[in-house]
């Protein structure tokens, strides 16, 4: 007799990963059994990489035990001058910011525009100085940047662009595999995210010496059985992990088509709704729906996004307030950067709201989530 009132105050989280069946994944492990190879580049890790250069439509591509790594270190392995300052975004997660000041370099925040969230190009070149050296904008929420001006202002003033490209799994922009542009662009295969290996990531470049560099750094600056000339870390992805990416690999096409058809239903509820800013449709982009972020404008909306993450809180759905606050007022800088600078980036932090978005979110849920925000409105 409750079951249905139960049933329809299940809780919604805001994500939820992909997973093969469990018998796909012990299948693909069994090798694992013969070889006792767990990690160090081993057969899945070869494999999952030769998959992925062709699934990305990328030259190279390394794996990382996560994002962070594959940043961080690429970063790293660009070898730009201590101190000098990379122009970067304050609208996206920590890990962004942190693998730049990780380098000992100084992130210099570059305004978003307010209609894709991603780095405002009209801003960047009035923040170019003799000191800068590299851009590492972020493709936020799957959204795909400017890559055509960023490339006009690196060639311009010399600089390397690193591109974030965590949200942005098999995104393709003109045709082309996402991570084609710029000099090196890194994955996030994260539990959370659209294609995800447990934790993993990958960085994906074109020149062979920044390739023997980068790996270098992910496996202690080891060059042969005998010769150390590098000061590296350990980031290697171990084979785990490499057959968990195998697994979803196979499926991810199916995820990112059910991830599709949550986000119509989405779009046929909220759009048009006064009040309520969403995510574009991007022209000659082949998108991922990896987030469904909505903004909320009080004066119009009604209710502000912390009432209606409230309100979505009380019935069990859990939103997330992505991104906010922004990195550049992270308590570990104590006030170093000015939010004020990134005015349009601080007015959509405030306001915006990431709903519950996966393959197998129930088109009913959907509709109790919107049910629940439309709520508000009233
Ligand atoms: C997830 C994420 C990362 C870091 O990836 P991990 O695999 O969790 O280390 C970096 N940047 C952005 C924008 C992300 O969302």
């Amino acid at each position: 007799m409750q079951s249905k009132g139960i049933d329809n105050m299940k809780n919604i989280l805001v994500t939820r990963s992909s997973m093969p069946t469990l018998d796909e994944y012990i299948d693909e492990i069994k090798d694992i059994w013969e070889t006792h190879w767990l990690t160090n580049m081993g057969t899945k890790h070869k494999e999952l990489q030769k998959k992925l250069l062709e699934y990305l439509g990328v030259e190279q591509i390394d794996l990382f035990t996560n994002g962070h790594m594959a940043l961080e270190l690429s970063l790293q392995a660009m070898n730009l001058p201590k101190n000098s300052e990379v122009i970067t975004t304050p609208f996206t997660f920590a890990s962004t910011t942190h693998a730049i000041v990780r380098n000992g370099l100084e992130p210099v925040f570059c305004d978003i525009n307010p209609i894709d969230f991603t780095m405002d190009v009209t801003k960047i070149e009035g923040l170019i100085t003799d000191k800068t050296s590299a851009i590492m904008p972020v493709h936020v929420y799957g959204n795909v940047c400017n890559v055509e001006e960023i490339q006009r202002i690196a060639d311009k003033y010399g600089l390397k662009v690193i591109y974030d490209a965590a949200h942005t799994f098999g995104v393709r922009y003109k045709d082309k595999g996402i991570a084609s542009f710029g000099d090196v662009s890194c994955f996030s295969f994260h539990a959370t995210k659209v294609f995800n290996s447990v934790e993993g990531g990958a960085a994906c470049f074109k020149s062979d010496d920044f390739g023997l560099d980068l790996y270098r750094l992910k496996n202690f600056g080891i060059r042969g059985p005998e010769i150390v000339d590098g000061v590296g870390a350990n980031a290697k992805m171990n084979e785990f992990c490499a057959a968990m990416g195998l697994c979803n690999l196979r499926h991810v096409d199916e995820e990112i088509a059910k991830r599709k058809k949550v986000v119509e239903r989405y779009n046929e509820r909220l759009f048009g709704i006064d009040g309520i800013q969403l995510n574009p449709i991007q022209e000659n982009v082949k998108p991922n729906y990896a987030y469904y972020p909505v903004i909320f404008e009080e004066k119009t909306f009604g209710s502000s996004r912390n009432e209606v993450f409230e309100a979505l809180a009380e019935e069990g759905i859990g939103a997330r307030k992505y991104f906010y606050p922004l990195t550049n007022t992270f308590d570990c800088f104590h006030g170093k950067y000015d939010p004020s600078l990134t005015p349009v980036a601080l007015h959509i932090s405030k306001r915006v709201l990431t709903l519950p978005l996966y393959a197998d979110l129930a088109l009913e849920d959907v509709d109790r989530i919107c049910d629940t925000v439309l709520k508000c409105k009233e």
